[in-house]
């Protein structure tokens, strides 16, 4: 996989210089696929050379971001979840409530219902007399800081840190001005007592480097018996979300960076894949995560989100809609492309409309965006809010 990696990086560099060159000053995020036709025929490593004789020599592609991931704190044993002292379970004492999915149960009005766990929530390795963690919290892998949330009575989140790492998988984004960067995968570190001086929006950091230590905080409070790292990997669903919720009279103090905002996959499951192949990327990870509901939409326009990943966009943008999107358990967008004309016709004039849903893969459904109704699958009115803001 090295190299074929390493010639898409190119792809994108190259990509990336005929952008500055000023061409092809179209806005944001082209498909990667259209814009370097052939420049990296898979094995032939000497092609990228041959295609861009003209350029000056590109310095060498860097290695996959993940390719120095480490475990988040000090507990080395993230292979092994369900060994003693891993992993902190909420009140219920399960160890399944610690780990990422429809793992937990609210009781809403009355009535218990399932509830999604966007993350996985490691335990202290090591605590003072108080009882209070030690654990350092780590960044998992080469980024910058995109947000710090230094006040914890604010979100549910307590104080916690976003930081963001170009994946050059997810596809070049190229804005109005010929810029280009790659698709961000963001990694997020909730609930510390004190975020490291010096760690602040715009700061580069390194695999490894200490952000923050273990707490305990959160808007509601969480008990230091319980205390740990809640750790989240995944993507931002729409980076315009603080103008979506000033338009919806949504409070909101957190600005792109809301968890409300932030679709995670299962942390430890990405982590023992990257385990297994250290030259994972993310868009490969993607792959491997089943869809569990397929919607139809029209909006009006494009999605923001497949601008800003537009390697998860299949074929043509065109001008033209419905669309076709598959969502993951937690609701992150996996992949969309233009709607077929069977699936158009089966829209019709409607808005949207569930055209497919795996019952298994939904399992206990604790997102809740679509649920089924004398048989039929539909979206419930948290899925078409889900829908209008990745459209918005
Ligand atoms: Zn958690």
């Amino acid at each position: 996989m090295v190299p074929l990696l390493a010639l898409e990086f190119w792809g994108v560099r190259g990509c990336c210089r005929a952008f500055r060159g000023g061409e092809g000053l179209e806005g944001v995020g082209e498909p990667l696929a259209a814009e370097a036709p052939g420049v990296a025929p898979e094995g032939a490593e000497s092609a990228p050379v041959a295609a861009e004789a003209a350029e000056p020599e590109p310095p060498p592609p860097p290695p996959p971001v993940w390719q120095g991931m480490v475990p988040p704190t000090p507990q080395k044993n993230l292979l092994h979840p369900d060994a003693p002292g891993v992993l902190q379970p909420t009140a219920s004492g399960r160890l399944e409530s610690a780990k990422f999915g429809s793992v937990r149960t609210a009781n809403v009005g009355g009535k218990l219902v399932p509830r999604f766990h966007e993350g996985v929530d490691i335990a202290p390795t090591e605590r003072d007399r108080k009882r209070e963690p030690l654990d350092g919290v780590f960044a998992v892998a080469d980024g910058r800081v995109a947000f710090v949330n230094g006040k914890p009575g604010n979100s549910e989140y307590g104080r916690y840190v976003v930081v963001e790492h170009a994946d050059p998988s997810l596809g070049v984004v190229t804005n109005a001005r010929g810029n280009c960067s790659t698709g961000t995968v963001y990694t997020l570190y909730a609930h510390l007592a004190e975020v490291r001086f010096g760690i602040r929006e715009g700061r580069e950091v390194k695999a490894g480097e200490e952000l923050a230590r273990m707490g305990h905080s959160a808007a509601s409070g969480i008990p230091v018996d319980r205390s740990h790292l809640h750790w989240e990997v995944g993507l931002m669903l729409n980076p315009r979300y603080a103008g979506y919720t000033r338009a919806n009279k949504i409070t909101n103090v957190m600005g792109a960076y809301n968890g409300l905002n932030l679709f995670g996959i299962d942390p430890l499951d990405f982590y023992a894949a990257h385990a297994r192949n250290p030259e994972l990327a993310f868009a490969e990870y993607l792959e491997t995560v089943k869809p569990a509901f397929e919607v139809l939409a029209r909006r009006g326009h494009f999605p923001d989100f497949f601008a800003a990943f537009p390697s998860l966009w299949v074929g043509p943008r065109g001008n033209g809609e419905p669309f076709w999107l598959a969502f993951s358990e937690s609701g992150m967008p996996l992949k969309g492309r233009l709607a077929t004309a069977e699936e158009a016709s089966a829209l019709g004039n409607q808005r949207q409309k569930v055209w497919r849903a795996d019952r298994e893969v939904l399992g206990r459904n604790g997102r809740a965006l679509v649920t089924q109704r004398k048989g039929k699958w539909e979206l419930t009115d948290k899925g078409i809010r889900h829908l209008d803001l990745l459209f918005y």
